[in-house]
């Protein structure tokens, strides 16, 4: 099948829009028509060479469309259905059967291997693909099924994206990791669109105190308007219950665990490099202090994605707020807005 890829040629090119043809679905994956992909850090990360793919290669991992083919055995979705394609996973091993899939033993080779999950070439063009079992940075993603979650009909695809990696992955680290109780406080470093929608989380958790740290005003004044009940540019005096590491930053990291009340919990969600190290103060630790890292919202999508939409429905998770929209070929428009923190998350419009 003929479709439109952005295509990068080689190790931190541009991307470019090209024609490839899409294998066809086996058993249990299925071809979305993608109507827009959100533009997230990884896909930058990728673009860089961090995890070894072989270029060229297709990006794009927050696809949400409408599923046009299925395969023999898929019996989840049908021709028409709405989905959000979110992180795909074995199935199998035991952290998927534990229910926790974003620890899949599995994960890398599925995510990040450049092949369909069967080990078969995403194109008929020497291409690697199946990015997160996707590569929606295209007008057709092959996806599995275990990847697609289907979506409410009032939901519009290019805010569905936004949920699919960066609203997830900072709301799951709230609402199903640190589980704050009503009245506590929590500090997220970070106020991209993992620490936006962790603020958000925070708030439907009930926390009393919600702070936002981040180096853009921009953002502060997005995080402020979102819930946030202060804000500030660098470590805060005080402490709190719980912190949120959404930078990706030795510092922010560093400062995350300083500011932790004994007892308190620290998330890592930020992405960085392999090899970052981070220095702490060990007798912080000591009393009480908890500090562990999180990834894709600690629950599987299919379960964790309706309660989400459920709370946009509410209004309780404006997600639209952080999600400034761009058409296809400005792709690389997108990701340069990305990166200087104009724009919190980018969404492509694709077809
Ligand atoms: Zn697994
Ligand atoms: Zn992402």
């Amino acid at each position: 099948m003929r479709i439109t890829a952005a295509l990068v040629r080689e190790k931190g090119a541009p991307f470019r829009l090209e024609t490839l043809h899409l294998a066809d679905p086996g058993p249990d994956e299925v071809v979305v028509r993608v109507a827009a992909c959100g533009v997230c850090q990884t896909d930058v990360h990728g673009r860089d060479d961090y995890f070894g793919i072989p270029f060229p290669c297709v990006f794009g991992h927050e696809g949400a469309g409408v599923v046009e083919r299925i395969g023999a055995r898929v019996t989840k979705v049908e021709v028409g259905d709405r989905v959000v394609m979110a992180s795909p996973s074995c199935g199998k091993c035991s952290a998927c059967r534990r229910g926790l899939p974003g620890y899949c033993a599995d994960a890398r080779r599925i995510k990040f291997g450049g092949r369909l999950r069967d080990g078969r070439p995403p194109y008929a063009e020497s291409v690697s693909g199946a990015f997160f079992q996707q590569s929606a940075f295209a007008t057709h993603a092959l996806a599995t099924e275990g990847n697609v979650v289907k979506l409410p009909d009032d939901l519009p695809h290019e805010v569905a994206a936004a949920f699919a990696c960066g609203v997830n992955t900072g709301a799951g680290a709230v609402l199903n990791v640190l589980k704050p109780a009503p009245g506590s406080s929590i500090a997220v470093f970070g106020a991209g669109s993992v620490g936006l929608a962790a603020v958000m989380a925070a708030r439907i958790a009930g926390c009393a105190t919600i702070c936002a740290i981040d180096l853009h005003e921009n953002r502060l004044a997005l995080a402020r308007e979102l819930g946030a009940t202060q804000v500030a540019r660098e470590k805060p005096e005080r402490s709190f219950d719980f912190t949120l590491e959404a930078a990706g930053s030795a510092q922010a990291l560093r400062a995350a665990v300083d500011v932790l009340a004994p007892l308190g919990v620290c998330c890592l969600v930020g992405s960085a490099r392999k090899g970052t190290e981070a220095r702490l103060e060990m007798t912080q630790l000591q009393h009480g202090r908890t500090l562990r890292g999180c990834i894709q919202g600690d629950a599987p999508a299919e379960a964790f994605f309706p309660q989400l939409f459920a709370y946009w429905r509410e209004g309780r998770l404006p997600v639209e707020k952080l999600v400034s929209y761009y058409e296809f070929s400005d792709v690389n428009r997108a990701v340069a807005d990305s990166l200087s923190g104009k724009a919190v998350k980018p969404v492509l419009r694709i077809s």
